[in-house]
């Protein structure tokens, strides 16, 4: 299991999609997403079909539940609302974890079990990508002695991810009015939760599971030496070459993620950039404001002027 981690608007969809491309991977989107998006909504799956008519996603509820309708959606929500979430990490990061608390992240992660070794078995992959971002679930993971799991901590320069989070993005496989824009946020939450979110990500470090970082910039401007550090960092099997020309083009075939950002959709040729518009369009007091906010791990990710 590779868990990709990481702040918000950080290029983890990218990162899976890239991964995708490989032999031997299966990527299944943000799965924390999927209960209610995708089970409960029956949203689009990265392949364009709703969730219930997906063949990928119909053999895995059957071979990890008989059948998405035996999955209580209500009762992972409920438990997601006691294990996963910022509040708790403190919690699922310690080596010392109460009786009580190690009963919940069991009934909690007994889920994402499920579906792992479902698409394990259904699929025959050697690596399951989840692009769920959470560090909560990431240490809620590493409780478990039946997932092998390593995580790649995602980082991007906090002007870039703030000023991503402030774009209107349309959400096309919404199913509702309401859910139809992707979250905002203002430059000050943003810059809270990026600092957030790349502390829970390091938190990782106490719970022994192998996590390697890497960052967007490189990621964008070099993939394929990207990767391969990735996969000897984490020791997991590699050796392939990513499809991919010396301009950056790869044809982006399509993929089961089950929820996540809408480049999940994109399929052919598409032709990787390095995403650097906040440095010329983003205000100049909103830069100042993230750049002083994210100041200390800013710097030290090596994201300095
Ligand atoms: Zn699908």
């Amino acid at each position: 299991m590779l868990y990709i981690a990481g702040s918000g608007r950080s290029g983890s969809t990218l990162l899976e999609r890239l991964l995708g491309q490989l032999e031997g991977v299966a990527t299944l989107g943000e799965v924390h997403h999927m209960w209610l998006r995708a089970i409960d909504k029956d949203e689009q799956c990265g392949c364009t079909c709703s969730f219930s008519h997906c063949p990928f996603w119909t053999r895995v509820g059957q071979s990890a539940f008989g059948g998405w309708q035996n999955v209580s959606t209500e009762e992972v929500e409920r438990l997601k609302s006691l294990v996963d979430r910022q509040r708790y990490q403190p919690l699922t990061a310690s080596p010392l974890t109460s009786r009580a608390m190690s009963a919940k992240i069991d009934n909690y992660t007994k889920y994402y079990s499920a579906v792992y070794k479902a698409v394990h078995e259904t699929t025959g992959a050697r690596i399951i990508v989840d692009s769920g971002k959470h560090p909560s679930l990431a240490l809620a993971l590493t409780h478990r002695n039946d997932i092998d799991l390593r995580v790649v901590h995602l980082v991007r320069d906090s002007r870039g991810v703030s000023y991503s989070w402030g774009k209107a993005v349309h959400r096309p496989e919404a199913t509702s009015e309401e859910d139809s824009m992707m979250q905002q946020y203002s430059p000050l939450v943003s810059s809270i939760l990026w600092t957030s979110t790349n502390l829970a990500a390091e938190a990782l470090r106490f719970r022994g599971v192998p996590r390697y970082r890497m960052r967007y910039e490189e990621l964008v401007s070099e993939p394929q030496l990207a990767l391969d550090k990735m996969f000897k960092a984490l020791d997991l099997p590699s050796g392939e070459i990513l499809p991919i020309d010396e301009q950056g083009t790869i044809e982006l075939s399509p993929n089961h993620s089950a929820a996540g950002n809408p480049m999940r959709f994109k399929v052919g040729t598409t032709t990787l950039r390095p995403d650097a518009e906040w440095r010329t369009k983003m205000k100049v007091q909103d830069r100042r404001l993230v750049s002083a906010l994210t100041a200390p791990l800013r710097y030290w990710y090596g994201y300095t002027g």
